[in-house]
């Protein structure tokens, strides 16, 4: 579905992520897991065409993205949940979750959406006339779950769910993008600094250090390798 092929990108010209290789089938639960400073961003926001690469190339279903704008990529079916989720604070939940919906303009398929987000979060039902900003972490993460789902997105990119939650919460969120894959069909590629709950959860996995991918395999596989027992579990 998504294939990013010798991908070299970084800011003003100046590369942090070099020559990396990826590939991502359908309804496959993908993550990339590395420390703090790896480049996991830098890769999103190149996929959703936030920034251009240096070289390198991006496929999604067959088409190469690389050189369309932000807009265009949403259209196509990726939706990317930012890195420290920016809601619109002063809006209601619902008015957040209307937002994300953006791009379509039939109200009983939106509605539909709407009940679906509903029903995967209860949370943010009960609190559909609240602020967001008045929204706990975990909930704020879920709103911005939400809100890329109400795109109808074939693909999900999710980056550093886990920051600034508690790890009950991270487990639980973990767990619904798991829900989505599975009963919804919903692609997701997520980008983790959490290194073992990630790859519990991912079916494949790509190690990312200093911007350049040294190991890959299933998230069993990773979990049980000598490079990320040493490098992330501390063992
Ligand atoms: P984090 O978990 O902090 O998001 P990450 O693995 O996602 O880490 P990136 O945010 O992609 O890492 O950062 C990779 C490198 O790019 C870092 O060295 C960072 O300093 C640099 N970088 C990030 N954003 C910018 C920017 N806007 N301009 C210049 N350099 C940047």
């Amino acid at each position: 579905m998504l294939r990013v092929k010798n991908l070299t990108t970084g800011y003003d010209g100046v590369p942090v992520v070099f020559d990396v290789s990826l590939e991502i089938n359908e309804a496959e639960f993908v993550a990339i897991v590395g420390s703090n400073g790896a480049g996991k961003t830098t890769i999103l926001r190149t996929i959703s065409g936030l920034l251009k690469p240096i070289s390198g190339e991006i496929e999604f279903e067959g088409k190469q993205i690389h050189k369309l704008t932000a807009h265009e990529i949403v259209r196509l079916g990726i939706a990317h949940v930012p890195e420290g989720r920016h809601v619109f604070g002063k809006m209601s939940v619902r008015d957040n979750l209307l937002m994300g919906a953006y791009t379509l303009n039939d109200r009983a398929k939106v509605n539909r959406l709407l009940n679906e987000v509903f029903e995967l979060f209860p949370r943010l039902k009960e609190r559909e006339n609240q602020k967001a900003e008045t929204l706990s972490g975990g909930e704020q993460q879920m709103l911005a779950i939400g809100r890329a789902l109400m795109a109808e997105p074939k693909l999900v990119l999710v980056d550093e769910m886990s920051l600034g939650l508690m790890p009950m919460m991270v487990d639980k969120v973990l767990e619904t993008l798991k829900q989505i894959n599975k009963e919804k069909g919903v692609t997701i590629l997520l980008v983790e600094q959490k290194v073992q709950e990630a790859l519990e959860m991912a079916d494949r996995g790509y190690v990312l250090q200093t911007g350049r991918i040294v190991a890959h395999g299933t998230g069993k596989e990773l979990l049980e390798s000598d490079l990320v027992k040493k490098a992330y579990l501390g063992m």
